[in-house]
């Protein structure tokens, strides 16, 4: 029989009943270190008291009253936003997926009112994850998530990272934009060198086209920076964020710049709860505690221990692990046995890891882990692999 769940998920034998900074707690108290973050939501960690209090008094006060009207926490968010980074404008969702459409959207409409309607179609990359909407998984085009799922929406290109040269290929009068994450997440962890980024800018630039980033995953200080995209000093045209933003409540955003965003007037787009008071109010303490040159350089200091300390355990398991990659707290440990087993090793060590393609396990902690709790996370770690190698 069906479970009342629909089973989309693998789910890790685990029930977490409470959390606390980089913890997780099962009903039996068993304490588990929480390196996946909730898949890079949980930046702050869980149960953050400033969080807490933000969401509970905006509880007391007003939950939803929709886009009909003026939310002051979502105009609070927005300015936050607009004021950190290169958007001159916030269209506020509640997930990733909403994001990546919005920004496909609006790039779409730029080129439409712009005379140019045949330019719909948007350049992609093999490996990326933008969502799991029709339109999202026919951005990221992979079989794993399309399958079956078909007719796929049209007007998107699948291109290999890593050669400018097959973009300017790809480039033709019907290229409405360029669409890449920074940082792949689910493929991996693949860091784009700052050239390649620079290049995608310029090329977008010469072509009239334009640049959407998508930093959901490794956005909101996760490398060390507030976006990923600092770190190649470019500016995209539309960046779609969400996961970190809310701190584990619902939130995401689609941030442009006005010439991009200059086709998206009163009722071409909408949500009814995007933008909703309690989302926003969570949502704009994140920024004001993450959006900090203390915090992010607190972050860049703790990823160079937690990657001092991977580069050690991964030299002295090489049966078990092959390399590290990543930037900031955005860690991928390519796996020489299955990564899943790695995982699953892990859960019996307690310290929690995300599964990413390439054979990698992610580490993808709260950015308020503390250096204690990073050795504590090697030592699981270590302690994971070498019950791997003893059953070999
Ligand atoms: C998680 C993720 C998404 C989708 O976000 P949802 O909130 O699950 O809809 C899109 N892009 C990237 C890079 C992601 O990591």
């Amino acid at each position: 029989m069906i479970p009342s769940v629909l089973p989309t998920y693998a789910r890790a034998p685990l029930t977490f009943v409470k959390g606390e900074g980089s913890w997780l707690m099962d009903a039996d108290n068993r304490r588990y270190l929480d390196m996946g973050g909730g898949i890079a939501v949980n930046v702050l960690g869980h149960a953050h008291p400033e969080l807490v209090s933000v969401l509970q008094h905006q509880a007391t006060q007003l939950w939803h009253t929709s886009n009909l009207y003026n939310i002051p926490n979502q105009q609070a968010l927005a300015d936050r936003l607009v004021e950190h980074t290169f958007a001159d404008t916030v269209f506020v969702t509640n997930s990733g997926t909403e994001s990546m459409e919005c920004c496909v959207k609006m790039a779409r409409k730029y080129h439409y009112e712009n005379g140019n309607p045949e330019r719909t179609n948007i350049i992609a990359f093999e490996g990326s994850f933008h969502g799991r909407s029709l339109g999202m998984i026919s951005a990221a085009g992979a079989e794993k998530l399309t399958k079956g799922f078909g007719p796929l929406l049209p007007g998107f290109t699948h291109l290999k990272l890593g050669d400018l040269a097959d973009v300017e290929a790809a480039i033709d009068g019907t290229t409405a934009a360029i669409m890449v994450e920074p940082v792949q997440g689910e493929g991996g962890i693949i860091p784009l060198p700052d050239d390649y980024m620079q290049g995608l800018r310029k090329l977008c630039d010469d072509n009239g086209i334009l640049l959407i980033l998508d930093e959901i995953q490794c956005g909101m200080g996760r490398t060390g920076k507030l976006f990923a995209l600092e770190w190649s000093g470019i500016t995209p045209d539309i960046m779609g964020i969400a996961k970190g933003i809310g701190g584990g409540f619902p939130l995401g955003a689609c941030l442009a710049t006005e010439k991009a965003a200059s086709g998206m007037i009163a009722g071409t787009h909408g949500s009814t709860y995007g933008g909703n008071p309690l989302a926003c109010a969570v949502g704009s303490k994140v920024m004001d505690i993450v959006a900090t040159p203390e915090f992010l350089g607190e972050v860049s200091v703790k990823a160079g221990h937690l990657r001092q300390r991977l580069e050690g355990l991964v030299a002295s398991h090489p049966d078990v692990f092959i390399s590290m990659r990543g930037s900031g707290l955005m860690i991928g440990v390519e796996c020489k046995a299955p990564n899943i087993d790695v995982v699953k090793a892990g859960y019996d060590a307690e310290v929690l890891t995300v599964p990413g393609g390439a054979n990698v396990i992610r580490l993808l902690p709260p950015l308020t882990i503390s250096t204690q709790e990073i050795d504590e996370a090697v030592a699981r770690l270590d302690k994971a692999a070498t019950a791997i190698e003893a059953s070999l």
